[in-house]
């Protein structure tokens, strides 16, 4: 018998073709050595052509997963992603003020193929409700410009995108910049408000990179549940992800996914 690995819970939705939501959550959490768990909250009909259907889980489903695996197992850090519906926003948002582990939240919109993933009517309840649960909010240019209104264009737009996103609440901010023209590179910063980090990593010329998000997401909360501080957590887990953006397969007839086996 040995020691368990650290406990990470992710809170998403299902990608039936396996390339992001719940599927590349436990993938990356396996590949770094934890203990992967999780709440499904919607089940996508998805390949990589894009986003065929959508059901919820009704909200006693997603309490009862979660209370089945805390009340017993425990976790460590808690991921969220995809949460479809102002009710189940409110719903995860009510379950984490219970837990003194820390919170990833990728605060996930819209796909790459531009399928809705959350409702416009859930917009407000993320932003008053689930970000102030947030140890760490992890959203993208459009995801920053959904909610806050802030439109990046240049990379020194970043540090307002994330002064309105430190305004919800949550304790860091790392605006994602991959879609930034910038050309050197994809540029992320990480910040408190007090302390900035910008991380800078070069850039694959891969199209399949399905999946980008929800992985990068669940690496910062592998590291936080091996009790890495912060910034740490997040350089490794960008580390992670361009490793596995750089080893994206094409599958099917459209964008494949990054890979976890690399
Ligand atoms: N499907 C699910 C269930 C997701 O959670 C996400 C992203 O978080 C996506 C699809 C979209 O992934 P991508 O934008 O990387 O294609």
């Amino acid at each position: 018998m040995s020691l368990p690995p650290p406990l990470v819970l992710t809170v998403a939705g299902s990608d039936s073709g396996g390339g992001a939501g719940i599927q590349a959550d436990l993938k990356t959490l396996l590949a770094l050595g934890t203990h992967g768990m999780s709440v499904v909250t919607a089940v996508t009909a998805q390949n990589s052509r894009g986003v065929h259907g959508v059901w919820e889980l009704p909200e006693e489903a997603i309490r009862a997963q979660y209370r089945a695996v805390v009340d017993d197992i425990g976790v460590q850090a808690v991921k969220t992603g995809m949460l479809s519906s102002a009710a189940l926003v409110e719903t995860v948002a009510e379950l984490l003020a219970g837990t003194d582990a820390p919170v990833v939240v990728d605060p996930v919109g819209v796909s790459k193929h531009g399928d809705p993933l959350l409702a416009a009517s859930a917009l407000d309840s993320v932003r008053t409700k689930l970000l102030p649960a947030a140890t760490v909010a992890t959203p993208n240019l459009d995801e920053v410009a959904q909610l806050t209104g802030v439109h990046v264009v240049h990379e020194s737009d970043m540090r307002v995108a994330a002064e309105a996103i430190l305004s919800y609440g949550p304790r860091w901010a790392l605006i994602k910049g991959g879609h930034l023209p910038t050309g050197d590179g994809a540029v992320d910063l990480l910040t408190d408000g007090a302390e900035e980090h910008w991380l800078r990593a070069p850039r694959h010329d891969n199209r399949h990179t399905h999946g980008t998000g929800c992985t990068l997401a669940s690496a910062v909360a592998a590291g936080l549940a091996k009790g890495l501080p912060v910034e740490r957590a997040v350089r490794e887990a960008k580390e992670y992800v361009t490793g596995a953006i750089a080893a994206g397969f094409a599958l099917g007839a459209g964008i494949g996914p990054v890979d976890h086996g690399w």
